[in-house]
């Protein structure tokens, strides 16, 4: 064993975030150990403190340390929008713009049955119940062009047959991590502004 075992498991936690390989995971896990343990500290105590404070609102699955997310609880947004995104950096990225006002549902990921990822996992069914019960006359799909993620609005969209409901798709690229630069963001508002609508063969 090249590390301490404790060393060792910290190197496995952080090469489990995306984008780190086992030489970056060392690496980090080696500046915080030798020569920034208060940054490591502060680590420590911010992921506890997220953990502890951060869940998914029951509603919409956004990130929140409230009982219901801001969203939610804001009478002056448009309940019938409802735009349906992969992660809360999305729906973040989306609120930036400032091109949409009405509510979100954050999946959570895409489906993926190699990686056990099916309609439960997504709250998929959660969804369908929501648009049900609720007066939402337009889904907005803001996913990127994946396989996967035509995949989920395909599934989604035919579980959608039986209701009233307006789809539509926006394709985005670059839509990660919230920090969309100016032509992302003009792309983003172009894109909503002509989003495809989706036609939906009635059963
Ligand atoms: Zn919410």
């Amino acid at each position: 064993m090249a590390y301490t075992p404790a060393t060792e498991e910290l190197i496995r936690a952080l090469q489990g975030l995306p984008g780190i390989g086992s030489r970056s995971a060392a690496r980090m896990a080696l500046h915080l150990l030798e020569r920034d343990t208060e940054s490591a500290q502060w680590l420590n105590n911010a992921l506890a403190e997220a953990l502890n404070k951060v869940h998914r609102c029951p509603s919409c699955r956004t990130l929140t340390e409230q009982v219901e997310c801001d969203i939610c609880q804001d009478s002056e947004r448009d309940a019938s929008s409802l735009c349906v995104v992969v992660n809360d950096a999305d729906r973040a990225a989306i609120e930036m713009s400032k091109q949409f006002q009405g509510h979100y549902f954050v999946l959570h990921g895409v489906l993926s049955p190699i990686e056990g990822v099916g309609p439960e996992q997504l709250a998929i069914f959660d969804l369908i119940d929501k648009l049900k019960n609720n007066d939402v006359s337009e889904v907005i799909f803001v996913l990127d062009d994946q396989m996967e993620s035509e995949a989920t609005v395909f599934y989604i969209t035919e579980q959608l047959k039986a209701i009233d409901v307006r789809c539509s798709r926006v394709t985005l690229m670059h839509l990660k991590n919230g920090n969309l630069d100016q032509a992302e963001s003009r792309h983003l508002v172009s894109a909503l502004t002509n989003r495809q609508e989706i036609t939906l063969e009635q059963e």
